[in-house]
């Protein structure tokens, strides 16, 4: 089944139980469910961009910090897709590029992309933290409506960068989780019905210095919401590392990584 894979980049697991109420009503409703994910280590973005598209934590694929800048050595779930056949599109923050496309990451070249070829075949990618929320789901839309992808990665930055100049416990990190909040009941009402499944989490979490990396409950804790009827909505203990492998079974495509059966119907 088609699958939109959805990362809210620093979104801590109490802020997004607690202000993201349109998801939480799609829950209550019975059409979805929270779990809490704890993110691998170290909590830091491109390491956890890694890990959630391949299934391989940090120190096993050596993505340790965000200034490695290489490609990828390991399948994602774009390689999957794509070498079963399947279109692949995303619009994300260029370190996703730099992972599994070309780098280094050349604005012009490889901020708008449409080439079969490519791991991720369609894409549109940004290099401002504070681009905006609401642009980047319009340039996922924009490819999802063009191009009918069987996978779909969205990734938004707004709420990362709204933890770093501000910290966890504050007004404006909340503001910009409910502002993806309104986003998403824009969106997620056409998706389901066009039948995709989509799973709502976070790389990592933030910290009161406005800042990740650690160990501390608040920077690994993480949600994952699931929506769509392949989800089981039964008690399960995911793990960050089963994500790829997980979204790999939606697609009913060849992987070799962890999943969570339990998550599934
Ligand atoms: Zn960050």
């Amino acid at each position: 089944m088609k699958s939109i894979l959805v990362v809210l980049d620093g979104l801590n697991y109490q802020v997004a139980r607690d202000a993201m109420g349109y998801l939480q009503a799609q829950c209550a409703a019975g059409r979805g469910r929270l779990y809490q994910l704890e993110c691998e280590l170290p909590s830091l973005s491109r390491p956890l961009y890694e890990c959630i598209l391949t299934g391989v934590t940090p120190v096993e694929s050596g993505i340790v910090h965000n200034h490695v800048d290489r490609l990828s050595t390991q399948r994602s779930i774009f390689h999957y897709a794509r070498d079963a056949g399947l279109t692949t599109a995303a619009a994300a923050y260029h370190w996703v590029s730099e992972l599994y496309n070309q780098t280094p990451f050349d604005p012009p070249r490889d901020r708008h992309t449409s080439d079969e070829k490519l791991t991720i075949q369609h894409g549109h990618f940004y290099y401002d933290d504070a681009y905006p929320d609401s642009h980047l789901f319009d340039d996922a839309e924009s490819l999802r409506r063009r191009y009918d992808p069987d996978f779909l990665l969205i990734h938004p930055m707004n709420i990362d960068d709204a933890g770093h100049k501000f910290g966890l416990s504050t007004p404006q990190y909340r503001n910009k989780a409910r502002n993806a909040d309104g986003i998403l009941s824009r969106f997620l009402g056409d998706w389901l019905a066009a039948g995709y499944q989509v799973i709502v989490t976070a790389d990592h979490g933030m910290n009161d210095d406005r800042s990740h990396g650690g160990i501390l409950p608040e920077e690994r804790q993480v949600p994952l919401f699931v929506f769509g009827s392949a989800f089981s909505l039964q008690d399960a203990a995911p793990l960050q590392t089963e994500l790829c492998g997980t979204v790999c079974q939606l697609l009913n495509i060849a992987h070799d990584k962890p999943h969570c059966a339990d998550l599934l119907a």
